[in-house]
């Protein structure tokens, strides 16, 4: 599609990466369609920059527009960059939180990032599959770790040989509901109701994502824990499975016990005369030499 060239302007301007700037492109260009235009004009731009502003917030703004004063690339901004550019046999994927946060994240991805891979050079994880690999290195050779910020899990961490998303229980306190349904239009499960003047939710459908605590007004709602949900073993393509849940909502320290758990298992598991994969190596030992390990380790 065509742009004026101011319209191309004010996007280039937008002090934002370029993985948000290509959307905001394709925003401006569906709102150009629905005005029947074949170009971009300043309107269309005018209220795509109206419709992002809005939702990223005055404070977001505040952030980026200050990270682009100072002169940070976008290098600079996305720590997934720095965790992944050195020869190595894992990758770490972190979510979109990574760059200036989001309203719905429970854990800090930045910071379990950097720990994180710390914690795999410690392990020697790349010395490890190098070692047992018995055809050339190439990118599905690594092992993946994925970190959310939330249960929305836009790294799709379920399918990681290790997954990780922050969590936050909900549970039902002492102080009256002011009965204004918050929680029950922001969940987007479906899953509380008010009944007899106070919230009542099916923890069997509950995904622990805390958007109801964020609502509450009144402090109702108030987190009972807060922490991580841990998975092992997922893999996605011809042999795609969900990863085991090994924690449903644990401290997220536990996260670094776990990672030495798993490469021990690489270390006695994992095959040497075969292409093998962790996902494989879970299937045939499931997950309780982890809880061992943990328990040997006096961290389960
Ligand atoms: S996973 Fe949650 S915290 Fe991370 S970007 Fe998605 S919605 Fe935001
Ligand atoms: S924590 Fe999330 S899924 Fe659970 S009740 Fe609250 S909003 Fe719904
Ligand atoms: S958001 Fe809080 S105050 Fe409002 S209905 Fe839900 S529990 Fe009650």
């Amino acid at each position: 599609m065509e742009w004026e060239e101011d319209a191309r302007e004010i996007v280039n301007a937008i002090p934002v990466h370029d993985i948000i700037k290509n959307l905001i492109i394709i925003w401006a260009e569906k709102l150009a369609r629905k005005n029947k235009r074949d170009m971009v004009t300043m309107e269309e731009m005018a209220q795509t920059r109206d419709d992002y502003f809005e939702w990223f917030g005055p404070e977001k703004i505040a952030k980026i527009q200050q990270a682009r004063e100072e002169g940070q690339s976008d290098e600079d901004l996305d720590p997934e960059i720095a965790l992944n550019k050195d020869p190595a046999l894992y990758t770490i994927e972190l979510c979109h939180s990574r760059f200036f946060g989001c309203d719905r994240d429970l854990i800090n991805v930045r910071e379990i990032g950097k720990r994180v891979k710390q914690k795999m050079e410690e392990l020697k994880i790349t010395d490890i599959l190098a070692d047992k690999a018995c055809e050339v290195l190439m990118p599905h050779s690594t092992f993946t770790i994925s970190i959310s910020g939330c249960s929305n899990i836009c790294t799709a961490a379920e399918s990681k040989e290790v997954g990780i998303h922050g969590t936050s229980k909900p549970m039902v306190t002492e102080v009256e509901c002011s009965q204004c349904r918050s929680c029950v239009e922001t969940c987007l499960d479906r899953i509380i109701t008010i009944e007899d003047g106070g919230p009542v939710i099916n923890e069997d459908y509950c995904k622990i994502c805390g958007d109801c605590i964020r609502v509450c007004p009144t402090g109702t709602l108030k987190a009972s824990d807060k922490g991580c949900r841990i998975m092992v073993g997922g893999t996605f393509g011809r042999f795609a499975q969900y990863g085991k849940e090994l924690y449903h909502n644990a401290e997220t320290d536990k996260i670094f016990p776990i990672l030495e758990a798993c490469v021990d298992l690489v270390k006695k598991e994992w095959a040497e005369d075969h292409e093998d994969h962790f996902s494989f190596v879970i299937n045939r030992t499931g997950i309780s030499p982890i809880f061992e390990h943990l328990k040997n380790a006096g961290k389960l």
